[in-house]
This record gives structure tokens, sequence and C-alpha cells, in this order.
């Protein structure tokens, strides 16, 4: 019998002793293919349960003095550092992911919770004397309540701590829905809360499926949603999250171009798509999946990356590899299918994963890193979000047809672009409609004190993640107009006119 994978409620582990779920869904590791675990899956009576506690103990944290609340954040950051290596490990038993990238979207991570850490100097707020006689003007910035943060599987520990410190800083409550594909990581983190001396029931974990999220964005507890996801869902959430009254922010799916001009220098380029293209075997909302390639750059950029693909070792996350596999066999088959498709319409496939000889079991859901020349824009493989490692190049004329190309896609997550130019590269930064520009970086992830967040498609609500986007989106502000009657003051007396401060 496999292990039953919790929720998380009033600081534990919640059943704590394993009776049957009602429902259930199996966890794989995707290294082997093996049901390594059930995850129960949360009723909406179990979700109310939770949000009810979350309540309660929000309410005591909210007044929880802004020192105590910091200090808890900084004993959290330490903790994590400490257990950072067993969280990585439960990140690669199910997502798939090899060790050293799981270390790095742990840190990636860390460094959010980090930036919570200055909570007290981010929620300060200002101050005018004397607007009017006597009268003194201030804002502050007060917690919302109950927040939900539901997040997709690709980053387990990443995109929840994207949220949860803020939102926790901020003196919220939080009830994470991670995703069902790889649950585990979500209760490791409710350990490190609990560790860290954070109340109980400030921090909970419904596992589940569309019956806890559409729990969580119709009830009336809930004060805020934070998701991440696929596009369809992301705007689905968005939708029925605002129609019952919350503040959303849906972060969605993802098509990332890297645009490659004559100038730049190639090798570099190669190292650099042949990264944002396989690692985490392009399962990052910020991989780059298709490469515009500016003429004539192509007929030299193509064999650059062949070759590195050759050295590429695809198999067991805990083996030293250099891509792991899949996190479904589903998953690993749609994507498959994507390069026949791509294949059947005209692309050519230089590198073809399909029958990749991997360092793992056999029951692994194995996809080597594909590379296809020649793309075109009307290809599946060019329209839709692959999500894995398939990197298509697209060949365009000019830099005016690849930022023509760039921003006709629906999507705007993150681009990059490789040139020796800077005016073109100031050009580039200026003109796409994209919400994250990288300029000679094939990832721009903002560092956790900038926002996450992308444009049109990638994102639905106006606010990015963290930095003091995330802030905002955990508060709502209050401006105090105060006046104190002082024996040196005249009484203001009646007037019935709109108030000026003269
Ligand atoms: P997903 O949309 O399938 O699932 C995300 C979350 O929504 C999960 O918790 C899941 O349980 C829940 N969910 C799934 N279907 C639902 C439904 N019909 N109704 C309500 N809830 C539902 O996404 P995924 O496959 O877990 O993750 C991959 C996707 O996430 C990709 O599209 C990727 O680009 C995107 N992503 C985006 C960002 C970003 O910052 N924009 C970051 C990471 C991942």
């Amino acid at each position: 019998m496999s292990t039953l994978i919790p929720h998380w409620r009033a600081g534990a582990r919640w059943p704590g002793a394993t009776p049957e779920p009602e429902r259930y869904a199996d966890v794989h590791d995707p290294a082997t293919g093996q049901v390594s675990g059930r995850v129960a899956l949360a009723s909406g009576a179990e979700v109310d349960a939770v949000v009810a506690d979350a309540v309660a103990a929000g309410r005591e944290w909210a007044e929880t003095s802004l020192s105590r609340r910091t200090s808890v954040l900084f004993a959290f950051r330490e903790v994590l550092v400490r257990r950072r290596e067993e969280v990585a490990a439960a990140i690669t038993a199910e997502h798939g992911k090899v060790l050293d990238d799981a270390l790095g979207e742990v840190q990636r991570g860390l460094e959010v919770a980090e930036f919570a850490c200055g909570a007290p100097h981010l929620l300060k707020g200002g101050f005018s004397e004397g607007v009017s006689s006597g009268v003194d003007v201030y804002s502050i910035r007060q917690a919302l309540g109950v927040v939900a943060v539901i997040s997709p599987f690709n980053f387990p520990a990443m995109v929840p701590l994207w949220f949860v410190p803020v939102a926790i800083a901020c003196g919220n409550a939080v009830v994470l829905k991670p995703s069902e594909k790889d649950p585990s990581t979500s209760l490791l983190l409710a350990e490190i809360w609990a560790e860290a001396g954070l109340p109980d029931g400030v921090f909970n974990v419904v596992q589940g499926d569309k019956v806890a999220v559409d729990s969580l964005l119709t009830h009336r507890d809930v004060k805020a949603v934070s998701f991440v996801g696929s596009t369809p869902v992301a705007r689905y959430v968005y939708e029925t999250g605002t129609a019952h009254g919350k503040r959303v922010q849906a972060l969605g799916g993802a098509k990332n171009h890297m645009v490659v001009l004559p100038d730049a220098d190639l090798e570099a380029a190669a190292d650099a798509a042949v990264s944002a293209g396989f690692g985490s075997a392009g399962e990052r909302c910020m991989a780059i999946s298709a490469l515009v390639c500016v003429d004539p750059v192509a007929d030299r950029l193509v064999p650059l990356i062949a070759e590195r693909m050759a050295g590429l070792v695809t198999g067991d996350g805990r083996r030293g590899s250099d891509m792991g596999p899949l996190v479904t066999a589903t998953h690993r088959d749609k994507v498959a299918s994507y390069v026949d498709a791509g294949a059947e319409a005209g692309a050519s496939v230089v590198v073809d994963g399909r029958g990749v000889q991997p360092d793992g079991a056999e029951g692994g859901f194995w996809l080597g890193p594909t590379l296809l020349d020649h793309v075109e824009t009307s290809m599946s493989v060019y329209t839709d979000e692959i999500f894995g490692p398939v990197l298509s190049v697209l060949r365009v004329p000019s830099y005016d047809a690849a930022l023509e190309l760039v921003n006709a896609n629906p999507y705007g997550n993150g681009t990059a672009i490789f040139t020796h130019d800077g005016g073109a590269a100031r050009r580039f930064q200026h003109e796409v409609e994209v919400g994250m520009v990288g300029v000679n970086v094939p990832i721009p992830v903002p560092m956790a004190y900038y926002s996450f967040g992308g444009w049109k498609s990638s994102l639905f609500g106006d606010s990015h993640a963290h930095g003091t986007e995330g802030i905002h989106f955990f508060t709502r502000g209050k401006v105090v107009t105060s006046r104190w009657p002082t024996p040196d003051l005249p009484r203001p007396g009646i007037d019935l006119g709109f108030p000026q401060h003269r």
C-alpha cells in the first residue's frame, strides 16, 4: 500500500492516522514510473474546515506585532536553508527534475523569504504633517485575512514561496492548494513553517483537484487568490474568483522566444539555447521553446546547438544526469505527439529525443532533448505551449520580422535577445510586448525584490508576484486624516462645503 499524502491543518498532517480518503490520486516517481504515494483530494467540506481554522488563526496573526512576525520569517529562512536538500529530494522524487535544478528552485524560493524578512520596511506607510491647520494624513497597509495560493506541478517549492512568505509577513493566513502531481513538498514547507514558530492555522495545505480549487474560489472567507498554472485554468480562476469578489492574480502559460541577431556571440547563444530549452526538461514557464534566428544565423547556430545536445545525459535526476524525465506518462506522450506533428507538417528533426536511451529505469517517463528546424508559425509545435524538451527554430529575414513574430504570439511571459548591438537590444526591450526581457540572458527571472509576471495570456489580473507588487497584493491600503484639538486651534465650526485643505 503506497503512502498517503494528506492535508496540513492546525499545525499537523490531517488526517494524522490514515483512514482511506474518499477521493485520492496516485502520485508517481517519474524516473521509474512507479506509484510512490496517494494524495488525498479534499472535499468542499474539508476545504471549509481548513478555511475556518485559517480565519481564526489569521485574526490573531494580523494582531501579532510586526517584530514578532518578522522573527518568524527569519527563522523560516534559517530552517529552509538547513532542510533545503530534503526539500530538493522531495521535488526530484515526484517532479523528476535533476537534484541540482531542484536545489536551484529552492534557492530562488528562499530569496523571496529573504525579501519578506524586510516586511517592516516594506509595510511602512507615508505621513504628511500639517496638510491643513492641525490636520495630518497618513497611510497604512493592512492584512486581507485568508488568502489562497494554487500552484502548478513544475515548481512545487518555488511557486508557493513566491507568495506564501510575503502573504504571511503581511499578516495574512494562507491556504495552499499544491499540484496533485507532486504534493509532498508542500508538507515539508508546512513542517518548516511550524519549526520556525509560525502559529498553527496560519499556513495550511489542502491537497486536491478542481473540487478544492472551486471551493476556495467561491468561499466567502477567502479574500485573495494567487494562482499559477496553464492559461485556460488561469483565465477560469481569474473570472470565477473575481466574480466572487476576490482579488486575483492568475499567472498562466507561456511560449518564450529567444531572438538571435547576426552579430551575437553564437557560442554563448548556443549554450543559452540549450540551457534554457532543456533545463527541467522544458517544464518551466520561462523555458525557451522558440528560437528566432535572424538570417543568416540559423545555418551556423543550429549545428552548434546540436553538437551541445549530443553531450546531454537524460536520466534519473538522482544520478547526476543533465535532464530528468517528464512529469507523467500522459504528458510525455503529448509532448512527443507535438514532435510527430511538427515532422509531419514539414519541420526538420535535427535531434530526435523520441528514441532516447536514458540513464534510468525502463518505466520512466522519458523523452530526450529534441531540436526542430524550419518550424513555421502555423505548426502546432509553435502555436501551442508544449512544456517539454522541444526547441523549435524559426528563421526570419530581419529584426523587424523577429519582433513582429514575438509580438503576434498570444503569450507574453519571458523573452530574450542575443546581440552585441546595444541599440538593437534597447529597441527590443522597449518594443517587445512581454513582461520579462533578457538581454544576452536566456531566462530573465527577476530577483525577489522585483516582481515576476507576464503580459497578455500569461497573466490575468494586474499584480505580478513578489517584490513591491506582492506586498501590495497581500495588503489593503487605508488613509487616515486626523485632527487633534489643541488650545491654539480654533474649532472648525459648521461648513457644508466639500472639505478643502487650505
Ligand atoms: P494546471 O493549470 O494544469 O494546474 C495548475 C493548478 O490548477 C493545479 O493546482 C491544479 O490542480 C489546478 N487545476 C487544474 N485543472 C483545473 C481546473 N480545471 N479547475 C480548477 N483547477 C484546476 O498547470 P500545471 O500543468 O500544473 O502547470 C504547468 C502550467 O503552469 C504551464 O502552462 C506553465 O506555463 C504554467 N506556469 C506558469 C508560470 C508563470 O509564472 N506564468 C509558472 C509556472 C508554471
